[in-house]
């Protein structure tokens, strides 16, 4: 078996919000998908660790924000990677409650989806969670987030776009080390640099400022490891 075959399925990047009495909280989440059109009905799978598998199953509505194309590593980072059992992860976020009393996530959002839970599926370390839509939302007309765009281009697994560059640099840089975020697992490959953090593309890690901080989570630059 070639689980590699599972990368070519195409998916969105979401955050997730639901809610619990007053409390709120958001979550990234991939495996966003329409299941009927008469009534719309949509279902997303959740972790049961995460704490928004706990707020699901308490108040039983979620919404969806479809996240843009240039959506900052940081923003998903900060739903993705910090728990809300931790901090207010809507804290200075651009967000409204719906209908549902769920918050909507506003900000990256390209369209907004907001659901009641018809129904839920057991499917071991997740719950698939089926809902009909109560209200839906286009916020912008940017182009939406690929996962594969997010993976091979934000974090730089592959090189999907090549500038030439890029390419020369390559070669230069091809004895560099990459280096792996303790806290995240994000991957810093020096021959792509950091975007959103102004890193060049070709700069080593050892030549990252001393301030330089995790894309994705915000961990100290002492916090990453040698990639052997
Ligand atoms: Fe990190």
């Amino acid at each position: 078996m070639n689980l590699e075959a599972l990368h070519s399925i195409s998916y969105g990047v979401y955050v997730i919000g639901s809610r619990k009495g007053d409390r709120l909280n958001g979550q990234i989440a991939n495996t966003v998908f329409q299941i009927t059109a008469e009534p719309p009905t949509i279902a997303v799978s959740i972790n049961k660790k995460n704490l928004t598998h706990e707020f699901i199953t308490e108040s039983r509505v979620f919404t969806v924000s479809v996240l843009c194309r240039d959506t900052p590593l940081s923003f998903i980072g900060h739903f993705g990677f910090k728990s809300g059992r931790e901090i207010n992860k809507l804290e200075g976020i651009n967000y409204k409650i719906g209908k549902t009393g769920a918050p909507i996530v506003i900000e990256n959002a390209v369209a907004c989806l907001e659901a009641k839970v018809i129904q839920e599926v057991d499917v071991g370390s997740h719950t698939i969670f089926i809902g009909e839509l109560v209200a839906a939302d286009v916020v912008t007309d940017k182009e939406c987030m690929i996962y594969a765009y997010y993976h091979q281009v934000k974090r730089g697994a592959t090189p999907k776009t090549a500038p030439t560059y890029i390419e020369e640099k390559k070669i230069e840089v091809v004895i560099a080390a990459k280096y792996k975020c303790n806290v995240c697992g994000y991957i810093y490959d020096p021959v792509f640099g950091d975007s959103d953090g102004g890193i060049k593309p070709g700069t080593p890690f050892e030549e990252l400022p001393d301030d330089w901080v995790c894309p994705m989570c915000g961990a100290a630059k002492s916090e990453f490891t040698k990639v052997v």
